[in-house]
């Protein structure tokens, strides 16, 4: 069986056409979207990751505003440019590239993010919400994941989700979802100290690796028929591969994410959508008051 495989790039250039329709309509009523970046230092990696968001901001028809401080900048200087940003009323969401360089304390920098520009959903007001289901800017990769599950129907209901990787930017906030009242998929979030994780990842109906290690998980290791998601994104001397070994993988899984081209490209899309509907919001103020 060859798998089927999740055309992230497709879903996500949807969603984007989507969000551009929408900022179009915002700009008719006199309301401008604008998504605001903030990147600390030089790392190659935030730089391209900063310069792609960017680049769909612009292309959905926002204003992209990008603060870009050296790697000697202090936490006072981080956290102002972002009380600065919060202050902007051009500015509907923003994101903290994350990590900060060495010394700078980014759950900190985060905190100080208005919530009602949280973009990245990753703010502890939004998170909290996530755990008591009730609306927030959703972290941007599990909520591109939930939308390629959707828009690929792959069904949750009583399914088993494996989540390999547990850190506060995907497995946590991806457990909730999957958890979550009307998708019902029973979650095991996996990490570093499981014992047996093997069997883990055997059991599942939905496997998500997001660890970090090329190749980590190969065909041998997963349930026939078994969704798999890859989230992982590692430069090798052979280009980006991710944590699944796709040869293998997608002559066993029932359905596959390609790296790249499957999640990644939804967070993007994701990050988009967060900014829009951060934009329609009345409530800002209220919010704001956290
Ligand atoms: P992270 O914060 O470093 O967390 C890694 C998680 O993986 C931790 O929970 C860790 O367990 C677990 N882990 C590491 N080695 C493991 C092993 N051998 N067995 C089981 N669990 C293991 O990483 P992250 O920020 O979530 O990112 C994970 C990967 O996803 C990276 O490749 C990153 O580039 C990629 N990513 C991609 C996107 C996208 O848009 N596609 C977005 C975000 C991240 P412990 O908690 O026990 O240490």
């Amino acid at each position: 069986m060859t798998a089927r495989i999740i055309d992230g790039k497709q879903v996500a250039a949807e969603v984007r056409a989507e969000v551009a329709r929408e900022v179009k309509a915002l700009a008719e009523d006199g309301t401008t979207v604008g998504l605001a970046t903030v990147l600390v230092g030089a790392d190659p990696g935030s730089r391209v990751y900063v310069a792609s968001k960017h680049r769909a901001a612009v292309a959905a028809g926002m204003l992209s505003v990008d603060r870009h401080l050296p790697e000697t900048a202090t936490q006072q200087e981080v956290e102002s440019v972002i009380r600065e940003l919060n202050a902007d009323p051009g500015v509907s969401g923003m994101i903290l590239q994350l990590p900060l360089p060495d010394g700078l304390d980014g759950d900190a920098a985060v905190e100080i993010i208005d919530p009602a520009k949280d973009a990245d959903g990753l703010h502890p007001f939004s998170l909290g919400r996530l755990l008591l289901s009730r609306p927030a800017p959703v972290a941007a990769t599990p909520q591109g994941i939930m939308r390629l599950l959707d828009h690929y129907d792959i069904e949750t209901p009583g399914k088993k989700a494996v989540i390999v990787g547990r850190s506060f930017l995907v497995g946590r906030p991806l457990a909730m979802l999957l958890g979550a009242k009307g998708v019902d998929a029973t979650v095991v979030m996996t990490h570093s100290r499981t014992v047996d994780l093997a069997a883990e990842i055997a059991s599942a109906d939905i496997l998500v690796v997001a660890i970090g290690r090329p190749g980590f998980v190969d065909g041998t290791m997963i349930k026939p028929g078994a969704t798999v998601i890859d989230v992982g994104i590692n430069r090798t001397d052979d280009g980006i591969v991710g944590d699944v070994d796709f040869e293998s993988a997608v002559e066993v899984a029932g359905a596959i994410t390609p790296v790249p081209g499957g999640v990644g490209p939804m967070t993007v899309a994701c990050l988009l959508a967060n900014t829009v509907r951060l934009a329609t919001q009345t409530d800002r103020q209220g919010r704001s008051g956290h």
